[in-house]
Formats: structure tokens, sequence, C-alpha cells
């Protein structure tokens, strides 16, 4: 049999589907009993995969069970309820049942004419997030891999806008010879802040940094003066504490001075959508771009991460694409918003997310991470643990007023264990434990069940 035969063989008998299908609920019936983390066994298996690429074409069935039997349990059990590493999040099962009803679609969300049904629900979602941010309508969206991207090109539409208010065609003129752009950030201010800043081209020598208090919230009366050729990062979520920056009184002075201010809200934007916690994003509708992702707190599956900003025509005009063959329409032309061309439609699974969630259950899913990281503090302090943030948020950090190797000891013996999964950071230049409660997955008994490992841990390396 040729392979187009072959092929149109396997997509009409669809046993293949079946097949994976059959493996995925396997997954997902294991997942809440299975390691968190690998085996070593597991990690050891993974050795069959390095081997040399065939020159035959090969069998679709075996490449399945290949990946089922030796991927699987080498996957992180990050859908379950006890993986509490990184700040990640589960996926809900309608966006998981949406994912693989549009893999068969298989779109390309640049242009309209690419993909009517991905272009439409570009435009409702934008409209959607709006109104669960409570930003203006001339606020619009970009969908994009995540929150790296998303502040990237936050960063190119605040450039392309000081320079034009200066008289300055960054397209054309570049760089060389312009005036300068001053950039201010937070002291605690997260990698891929840092990264977007190095890979625009600012220079990471040039930002002026403003000091952090205990928290990592940006201190307000640290601020240097700022003006019309000056950026703002802010944060809303620092990635160890989960603390907020003072959204409010930054935003305040930089409207009346002309900077920009971008918003990292990567996951802890969300907080700005729910009724308790909406007080941490207070006065974010005065900023001009936010970064925030569809693929942490929300829950919706990778990658699926967003871009806010207030001023449509600075970004389209620093993301400008043209070609012979490209034709722009009346709708929406999602390649107009993003650095890509080719991208695939994310957005149908952060649409079906929210549609499915509704104002109500956004809100109950971001405070519920609230309040299982509340309980996390809790029956740690109960237990003799010293928690060292204050819990504003999903994030609870864990310090020890021991040498780092102690620290690391304990994380290791909860790692190994198997029953959930923390990782460490750094905080006051001590190792300390960085748990961050981001998946809908995570019920009270997972909370509990996990502090029993940390009590375990401390048990078994005693003092
Ligand atoms: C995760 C994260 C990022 C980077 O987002 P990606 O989606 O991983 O690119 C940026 N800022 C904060 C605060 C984050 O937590």
């Amino acid at each position: 049999m040729n392979m187009r035969n072959k092929m149109q063989a396997e997509r009409s008998a669809k046993e293949i589907f079946e097949q994976a299908t059959k493996y995925a609920f396997d997954y997902s019936d294991n997942v809440e009993s299975r390691s968190v983390f690998p085996s070593e066994k597991a990690i050891e298996d993974l050795r069959l995969f390095d081997e040399d690429m065939p020159k035959i074409n090969g069998d679709a069935s075996q490449i399945l069970d290949q990946l089922h039997t030796f991927g699987s349990p080498a996957s992180v059990a990050q859908t379950g309820g006890r993986y509490f590493g990184f700040v990640t999040g589960g996926a809900l099962p309608v966006a998981l049942a949406t994912k693989w009803l549009t893999d068969f679609w298989d779109q390309n969300s640049g242009l309209y004419l690419m993909s009517p049904i991905s272009s439409m629900l570009e435009r409702v979602t934008e409209r959607w997030l709006r109104g669960l941010f409570g930003l203006p309508d001339h606020v619009g969206a970009s969908f994009l891999s995540g929150t790296s991207m998303a502040i990237f090109c936050g960063l190119a539409a605040a450039r392309h806008r000081i320079y034009s208010n200066h008289g300055w065609d960054f397209n054309r003129q570049g760089h060389r010879g312009a005036p300068p752009i001053r950039i201010v950030a937070g002291s605690t201010s997260h990698g891929a802040v840092i990264k977007a800043v190095a890979l625009i081209g600012f220079g990471l020598d040039h930002i002026e940094w403003v000091p952090s208090d205990k928290q990592g919230r940006l201190i307000t009366d640290e601020l240097p003066a700022l003006d019309n050729s000056t950026i703002v990062l802010l944060q809303a979520g620092n990635v160890n504490t989960g603390s907020f920056d003072p959204i409010e009184q930054v935003c305040q002075l930089a409207n009346e001075a002309g900077a920009w201010v971008h918003i990292d809200g990567a996951f802890g934007l969300w907080a700005g959508a729910t009724s308790e916690l909406k007080h941490l994003t207070s006065g974010m509708e005065k900023a001009q771009s936010w970064s925030v992702d569809g693929h942490k707190t929300l829950n919706t599956p990778y990658d699926n991460g967003i871009l806010l900003c207030a001023d449509q025509e600075a970004l389209v005009a620093a993301l400008q694409a043209s070609g012979s063959y490209l034709s722009y329409s009346e709708h929406r032309d999602g390649m107009l918003y993003t650095p890509e061309m080719s991208r695939r439609a994310r957005v149908i699974e952060l649409w079906a997310t929210l549609k499915y969630l509704g104002t109500q259950g956004v809100d109950e899913l971001v405070f519920g991470l609230h309040q299982r990281a509340m309980q996390f503090a809790d029956e740690l302090t109960d237990q003799g643990f010293l928690v060292i943030n204050d819990v504003v948020f999903n994030q609870v950090l864990v310090g020890f007023n021991r040498d780092d190797r102690y620290t690391l000891d304990i994380v290791e013996h909860i790692q190994t264990s198997g029953e959930c999964w923390v990782g460490t950071s750094i905080w006051d230049d001590a190792k300390v434990i960085r748990i961050s409660v981001c998946s809908w997955a995570t019920t009270e008994e997972d909370v509990s069940r996990s502090v029993r490992a940390f009590v375990a841990a401390r048990t078994a390396i005693g003092n």
C-alpha cells in the first residue's frame, strides 16, 4: 500500500483515534492515584526514545503504543490535584474536549479567510475579556503562545507609541540615533519581563530598578520621576509571594507623566475577575497594556497567552505584516495583532473555557485557588511549619530558618514520595519551598494529604 492510501485507511477506519482515546482515558483515570512525578524507572525507560530516525514509514498504532507505554508514565501528573510546582494550572475537561474536536479542524487563525470561526471567536473572546477585567471598549486582545510573548508585544507597542509621539518612525529608523526610552521596573520583576526587555533591545543595564518591600511589592515612594519616554513594568502576582504591586498609585503617577504602564499578570491578573480579590488589581484599567495567561490560573490547556492593549493602533503598527498574497478583510484578521503569521486557533479553547465557566465560574475557580492556598498555609502553620509570605493569592512560601541543605532535603523527600510536587525558590537570600495552587482539580483533601507529606518528610529527615 502506498503511504497516502495507508493514511486514508487510517483516517476512515478510526482505529488509531479510538486507541488514542482509550489511552487518554486510561491516563485520566490514573492521574490521581499515580506518583505525581515520574518514577526512576519511568525516567530510565525514556532511553527507548533515543533512536535513529527511521527510514521507512511506520506503524501508527505502534507509535501511539510507545507513547502511552513509555511516555505517559514519564509525564508529570499536572492535570491531577496535587501538583503545586511552578505556576502551571490544570486543564478543564471542557477545554480538553474542545481541543480534541478542534484538532481535527487544524485551523490557521492568521486571517479571516483562513478561518472564519476562529476570527469570530477571537472577537467574542476579546469582548468577554474586557468585561471580565473591567477594561474600556478600545482595549483589544492578542492571542499568543504565552505571557512571555505577550510582554514582548506589549513592549513593542509601547516603543512604537513613545517613538511616534516623538516624531520617530521606529519601523523605518530603528534604534540607531533614536531618542532614549526609559524602562522602570520593580526589583522582583519576573524573568520573562527581563527577557522581553533584553530581546526587544532596550538593554538590561538601562533598567531603572525600583526597590520592593518584604512581600516583593514595588515601593511607590522609591519610583524615579516618570516622563513621556518611560515604560513602567508592574506586576500583578509576584511569582514567589503572589503579591501585587500598588497598581492604582503607580498608574496615577504614570498617567500624569504620560508614561506607558504594562502590567504583567500572567497568573495574578485573574484576581481582577473575582469579587473577593478584585481589590488586588484595583486601578488596573488605568494601564496601557496587560499580559495574562489562560494556561495558568484559568486552566486552559497550553499554549494560551493573551496580550490586552489599549493602543491597538500602536500594536498593529509595531507588528505590521505585508505581502502581495495577504488579503485583510472587514472581519478580524488575527495576525494583525501577533508577531506570527500562521498560528493555531488557540482562542477556541479559551472561548470554551470562558463560556463554560461564565463570570461566576471564573470567580469561583480563581477564588477557590486562593481558599486552597489559605488552607495550605493554615494547616502547615498548625503543624509547626513557617509560612513566610502573606497569602494574598495562590502562592505559599515555606521557610525553615535552617541551612539550605535542610530545606533541599525536605523538598527532595516530598518530591520522591510521589504524594505531591512542590518546588523551591530563593527568598530573602534563603532557599524556601514554593507552593502554587493553580488547578481546579485540587481538593481540600489533596491539600491535607500534601501537608501530611511535609510532616512525613520532616520526620524522616529528623534534626
Ligand atoms: C509564567 C509567568 C510568565 C511567563 O509566562 P509564560 O506563559 O510561561 O510565557 C511571566 N510572568 C509571570 C508573573 C509568570 O508567572
